[in-house]
């Protein structure tokens, strides 16, 4: 008798799936390693990649007694998608203040929604880069995890901590509720320490610190918040409980000390002038860099029905800024520092489901190789996923997050935007999308 699994909520989820054998044949295997595209077959045993065999060598001959298999007749094998900043929370509105305003209830249920949308466009994995309210990203990882709704692999992130008056702090004068805010404002290391410990008591993977404004909120983004001792406090606080920490950090001063304090998540980073990138240089083995161009290019010039008007000084400060963080990113690259997909979709102008987009603004803008910005969607992600040693590459050994695309994603990185193009999604070797017609009778997930 196979073992039962039991979720969170103790529910018995019936027997532990037995370990199968599936072949993929006949692929085109992308595997994220930035080794050119080879034909060949990929063998999946339970959860895991078991062998990869490229055609011509001394493999195909394994006993197939029992094993599913799948002819993918020349499509491409590759990694699932990761998003190195995902928010599952936000929820597709024109705004923060409906994010902000939507109650507990009806906001999981947003989660679950957008869950199941990432996985649909290709998303096997995402980093949380912030949640809309203390337990959200929690108890959607953790259903994730315990197989309840389909989603990505998700790390659950905190709110963002902001200092008063902050990037988040939404209060008014004559309303000082706390509920009207999108991040926690604190002010003052043992504040800081106090949010710091009820956010980890919650259950989440990553404290998240906005360390520079933002234009649409509150600051500019060349602003800075918070004093050394409260960065210290957040910094000391989150890692003695083994966690990891990100940032919101837009000016040259706020990526300066996320190297300084070791803040290993680093969004935007637009405007990092030679010195910022010297000191990132140095420390590029520990850092990652998502620098959110969706956001920039979007809400500058795609949110005219929304009210965010093209030629206001808003857009233009986003213009600005899109304009510095492509010259930044330009010389990142240049320096080896690692630069991954994740736009902050889930405005109403960069709905989650879009995501792939980055991709092609990392081609057309960043001056990447389609492999290159692959793999800032697929092998990065796997490390941003603290995963890198099984996620992110077809590998003997690795987790069997892939897709099977119809299509040639080198020639056209735009082609893993079209879900009609996403033959197979297979998120730990079982298929949220299985391949049609005569593919009977393949594991699924829930
Ligand atoms: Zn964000």
């Amino acid at each position: 008798m196979a073992e039962n699994v039991y979720d969170l909520w103790g529910e018995n989820n019936g027997p532990r799936n037995e370990i199968q054998t599936l072949l993929f044949t006949n692929a085109r295997i992308l595997d994220g390693t930035g080794e050119p595209p080879y034909t060949g077959e990929v063998e999946i045993s339970g959860n895991r990649i078991k062998s990869i065999n490229k055609q011509g060598g001394v493999g195909f001959n394994w006993n197939t007694n029992g094993a599913q298999r799948i002819d993918c007749r020349g499509m491409t094998l590759m990694p699932g998608l990761i998003d190195a900043h995902l928010h599952l929370s936000w929820n597709n509105s024109p705004g923060v203040n409906p994010i902000n305003m939507m109650p507990p209830e009806e906001h999981i249920l947003v989660c679950v929604e957008m869950a199941k949308l990432l996985l649909d466009s290709g998303f096997t994995a995402g980093r949380g880069a912030a949640a809309a309210k203390p337990r959200l990203d929690v108890v959607i990882r953790d259903a994730i995890n315990a197989g309840r709704f389909p989603g990505p692999r998700y790390t659950a992130a905190s709110p963002e901590i902001t200092a008063t008056g902050g990037l988040g702090d939404m209060t008014l004068p004559h309303i000082k509720d706390p509920g009207l805010n999108l991040g926690i404002p604190v002010s003052g290391p043992e504040e800081v320490r106090r949010t710091v410990r009820e956010l980890l008591k919650w259950g989440v993977d990553t404290i998240k610190i906005n360390l520079s404004g933002e234009e649409l909120v509150s600051m500019g983004g060349e602003e800075n918040q918070f004093s050394d001792e409260e960065i210290a406090m957040c910094v000391n606080e989150t890692r003695q409980r083994g966690r990891t920490l990100s940032a919101h950090a837009r000016s040259k001063e706020s990526v300066k000390r996320c190297v300084k304090y070791g803040i290993e998540y680093i969004y935007h980073a637009s405007y990092s002038d030679e010195e910022t990138l010297d000191m990132l240089e140095e420390a590029k083995e520990r850092h990652f860099v998502a620098p959110g161009l969706a956001w920039l290019i979007n809400t500058a010039r795609n949110a005219g029905e929304f009210g965010i008007t093209p030629g206001t000084p808003l857009t233009l400060a986003y213009e600005r800024e899109l304009e510095h963080a492509i010259e930044t990113m330009k010389k990142m690259h240049k320096r080896g520092i690692r630069i991954l997909i994740g736009g902050d979709y889930g405005f109403a102008w960069t709905p989650h489901g879009t995501n792939a987009k980055d991709l092609e603004y990392f081609v057309d803008l960043l001056g990447f190789s389609p492999m290159e910005a692959i793999q800032a969607g697929t092998k990065y992600g796997g490390q941003i996923m603290g995963m890198g040693d099984e996620l992110g590459m077809l590998k003997g050994g690795f987790l069997a997050d892939l897709l099977l695309v119809d299509g040639d994603p080198l020639s056209d990185v735009r082609i893993l935007q079209d879900k009609k193009r996403l033959v197979a999604i297979m998120k730990d070797g079982k298929f949220h999308k299985a391949p049609e017609n005569n593919f009977g009778g393949l594991r699924m997930s829930a």
